[in-house]
C-alpha cells in the first residue's frame, strides 16, 4: 500500500502530465519498505528478435499448455477436464493486460463447458486447437515476430508424423493421436529446464517460504492465544454462576 500511495503522490505532483519514460522512472522507485521488482527478464524460448516481440504472452502460452499436460500426467484416474481451461480463461479475463486479446480469447473459448468429460486428453487438445486458431488469426499482424512467423503447431520439423497434410493451416489435417503423443512429450516435466533459474530467484523463493513459515507460526500462536483467552473467559463464567 505504501508503494501505491507514494506513486499516487508522485503522479499528483505533475498536474501538467508526464512522458512514458518519466512514468517508468516513477514506477521503478524504491522506498524503504516497498518496491516493484524491475529486473529485466531474459527469456530463453520466448526471446524475440526485438523487445516488442514474444516474451510474456509467449511464456503464458507455454505455461498453459504445460498445465493441461501436467494435469493429465499427475492427475488421478478421474480428472475434471474443464478445470484447467476454465482457470486459464478466468486468468486471461481478469489479469491479462492486453484487453483486445482477452476479449478475443473470451469469444474463442465460449464452448469450454461442452468438453467431453470422458476423454482425458480433451483439455490438452482443446488448448492446442484454440492456440492454433489464434496463430492463424495473427498471421501477418503487427505483433508477429518476423524471425518467428505464426505457423500451425507443431510444424513438420518438430513432429514429422503429426500432420497428415504438409503446410496445412487447418487443425483437422493433424493426426490427433500422434499430436497428443507429441504434446504429452513436448510439455512434459522432463522438458522443463530449471537449470537457468538463477541463485537469486532461489534465494527469493527461500525467503518467501521462510516468510510463509513465520506468518503461519504467528497465526498459529494467535489462534492458540485466542483459544486460551476463550477458555479463561468460559471458566470465569462457570465460576461466577
Ligand atoms: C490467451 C492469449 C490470447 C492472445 N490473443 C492475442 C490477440 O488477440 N492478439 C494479439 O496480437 N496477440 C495475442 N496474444 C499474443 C500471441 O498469441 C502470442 O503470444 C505473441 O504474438 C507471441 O507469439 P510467439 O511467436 O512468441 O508464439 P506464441 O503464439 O506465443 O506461442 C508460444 C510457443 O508455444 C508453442 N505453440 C505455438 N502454437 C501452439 C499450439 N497450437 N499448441 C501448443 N503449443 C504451441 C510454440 O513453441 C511457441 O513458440 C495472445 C496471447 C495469449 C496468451
Amino acid at each position: 500500500m505504501a508503494y501505491f500511495q507514494q506513486l499516487l503522490l508522485n503522479v499528483n505532483k505533475k498536474p501538467l502530465g508526464f512522458s512514458g519514460s518519466q512514468f517508468r522512472d516513477m514506477v521503478d522507485m524504491k522506498i524503504s519498505n516497498a518496491y516493484l521488482p524491475n529486473d529485466h527478464v531474459q527469456y530463453q524460448h520466448c526471446a524475440g528478435s526485438a523487445p516488442q516481440y514474444r516474451g510474456y504472452p509467449c511464456a503464458l502460452w507455454l505455461l498453459f499448455h504445460t498445465l493441461t499436460v501436467s494435469q493429465y500426467q499427475v492427475g488421478s484416474q478421474q480428472i475434471n477436464v474443464t478445470e484447467v481451461p476454465l482457470a486459464i480463461k478466468n486468468y486471461i479475463k481478469y489479469f491479462f493486460g492486453c484487453k483486445q486479446c482477452s476479449d478475443n480469447f473470451m469469444k474463442e473459448t465460449i464452448n469450454i463447458s461442452q468438453l467431453d468429460s470422458q476423454n482425458k486428453h480433451q483439455a490438452i487438445i482443446y488448448l492446442w486447437k484454440v492456440h492454433n486458431n489464434v496463430n492463424k488469426r495473427l498471421q501477418g499482424q503487427i505483433s508477429e515476430d518476423p524471425k518467428h512467423p505464426k505457423v500451425q503447431f507443431p510444424n513438420r520439423y518438430l513432429c514429422t508424423t503429426c500432420k497428415s497434410i504438409n503446410n496445412s493451416q487447418n487443425n483437422d489435417d493433424y493426426d490427433i493421436s500422434k499430436t497428443i503423443d507429441f504434446l504429452l512429450d513436448y510439455y512434459s516435466r522432463k522438458n522443463i529446464d530449471i537449470s537457468l533459474i538463477s541463485n537469486k530467484s532461489r534465494r527469493v523463493e527461500e525467503l518467501s517460504s521462510e516468510q510463509e513459515r513465520l506468518v503461519s507460526t504467528a497465526e498459529y500462536k494467535a489462534v492458540k492465544l485466542q483459544r486460551v483467552a476463550y477458555k479463561n473467559e468460559n471458566l470465569q463464567h462457570v465460576e461466577y454462576r
